[in-house]
């Protein structure tokens, strides 16, 4: 006997949305799988799209190394480059592509003694005042890699602020900025993260940088149609382990902050907020219970969460609950939680996993 709590990943569908992210942007897209893809697990992702992606990009060079040593052979970029210069060696015997995205990460990649040029992605700070060179400096760093030894190719990137904002004024300004920067340079060019992929045709360059549409979560909260044609590849799921009937009045769980208003069939399910479900759920949060739509009541706990079965007698113990998945959109449970399905998905941890490929 185990804890029915799992989290079940579609590999075909994953698969599915990087051709969605690809045909949407055309030319060629980087799979963008750090923070263990984005908590679906980062080696079984990679494996499953290996034969086709055209590379993948994570935030450090621990994430690049594990994908390394698990056979992944496609480039692999690094999105901080290096945090210290002792990493340069390395990532010229691993092959890694590496962002330079500060002065202190050029002298130090152009002061280097290295076993093979560098693949770089300039990163210009176009408007998000994040992460980039100022434009005042942009095309100096430039023309400082462009013909150095330790350097390869050069990809001209950029990052929005504001790109899940359709129409926002923001976003075309950091496109001017870029694109006026760079008109006299021919290198190709990285602007688009999913939001921009599907929303902003303008933003289209050479290579794409696809995170969360890959896992199916939509970036506009299903404002635009687009973003339709993904497919959750993530289901967390648990099973009903209790259930008790309380009268009108009752409270419900820690704080007693639900409050039945009719009498009311409780169900406790094992899932709780150690297991990555937010603590910042309200009641009223959409669940599906064998498939059919029901309601978080009360506080979630550490190892449990309660959900009204009032409605559906014929739900009860072991009975199937989706918290997200197909029936329930993740991005429903982060915006009803204050927050993003990005972290919710990265969040989801002590659960087992449990993978499934259609096509192989
Ligand atoms: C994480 C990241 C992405 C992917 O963004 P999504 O919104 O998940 O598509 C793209 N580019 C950079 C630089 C990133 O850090």
């Amino acid at each position: 006997m185990s804890r029915p709590a799992l989290a079940e990943i579609r590999l075909d569908a994953l698969r599915h949305n990087y051709r969605v992210a690809k045909a949407s942007h055309g030319g060629r897209a980087l799979a963008v799988i750090k923070a263990n893809a984005y908590g679906h697990g980062a080696v079984q992702c990679a494996c499953a799209l290996a034969a086709e992606a055209d590379g993948f990009a994570v935030a450090a060079i621990e994430e690049a190394l594990h994908l390394r040593q698990a056979g992944i052979t496609a480039p692999i970029l690094l999105l901080e480059g290096f945090f210290e210069a002792a990493e340069l060696p390395e990532i010229a015997a691993q092959n890694l592509w590496i962002v330079i995205h500060q002065p202190w990460q050029l002298d130090a990649l152009l002061a280097a003694k290295l076993s093979r040029p560098l693949h770089v992605w300039l990163k210009l700070d176009s408007g998000m005042h994040r992460a980039g060179f100022a434009p005042d400096d942009y095309l100096l760093a430039w023309a400082r890699l462009k013909s150095h030894a330790n350097v390869a190719e050069v990809v001209l990137m950029s990052h929005f602020a504001r790109a899940d904002e359709p129409g926002s004024a923001h976003l075309r300004q950091q496109i001017d900025c870029f694109r006026e920067l760079t008109a006299g340079i021919h290198a190709p060019v990285s602007l688009s993260n999913s939001a921009a992929i599907l929303g902003w045709p303008a933003a289209h360059g050479d290579w794409a940088r696809p995170g969360i549409m890959l896992y199916g979560a939509d970036p506009f909260a299903g404002a635009l149609p687009q973003a339709a044609a993904l497919r959750p590849v993530m289901r967390l799921e648990s099973a009903v382990i209790s259930v008790r009937s309380i009268a009108r009045g009752q409270p419900v769980g820690y704080g007693g902050v639900f409050v039945a208003p009719r009498d009311t069939r409780v169900a406790v399910v094992a899932c709780g907020y150690a297991d990555g479900y937010p603590r910042a759920a309200p009641s009223g949060t959409p669940v599906a219970v064998d498939g059919q739509p029901a309601r978080l009541i009360g506080r979630v706990s550490m190892d449990m969460l309660t959900v009204d079965l009032t409605d559906l007698p014929q739900a009860g113990l072991g009975s199937r609950v989706e918290l997200w998945g197909e029936r329930v959109p993740v991005g429903t449970v982060a915006s009803a939680a204050g927050t993003i399905a990005y972290e919710l998905l990265c969040n989801v941890k002590r659960v087992r996993f449990d993978y499934s490929d259609a096509t192989h």
